[in-house]
């Protein structure tokens, strides 16, 4: 791959991870504030306090969900950045082939073609 290609990805990779960290610290704060509100409930409104704690909880298992996500695409990212450096960016993991740039500019941070994927994901459906 051309330096000038690389180093578009590892801005590209960079950049997102600055925004997810950004969404992570977010949804974190979201939900640390969301059990001060619980505590501070407006008992006046009992049955509308009820309907508020269920909403809340499913507000977090969802932040937990995406908190999780977007942990393990950093996680993914700062691989990525570690390959950029380290020279083997961009070579599908299973077969040692170039992973096309149109797949890379989706996702910066693939390890495998799509070939590859497409086997991978036979049986499983992560
Ligand atoms: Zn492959």
């Amino acid at each position: 791959m051309k330096k000038e290609k690389l180093d578009l990805y590892r801005e590209n990779l960079i950049e997102l991870q600055e925004s997810h960290v950004l969404e992570k610290k977010e949804l974190e704060t979201d939900y640390l504030h969301g059990s001060q509100k619980e505590e501070s409930g407006d008992l006046s409104a009992y049955s509308l306090h009820l309907a508020d704690l269920a909403a809340d909880t499913n507000e977090k298992e969802k932040n937990i969900r995406i908190i999780s996500t977007l942990s393990d695409t950093l996680f993914e990212i700062d691989e990525a950045l570690y390959r950029i450096e380290h020279g083997n960016y961009g070579i599908c993991e299973e077969c040692g082939k170039e992973i096309p740039e149109a797949r890379l500019d989706v996702i910066p941070y693939a390890h495998f073609c799509i070939e590859c994927k497409k086997v991978k994901g036979k049986g499983n459906n992560k």
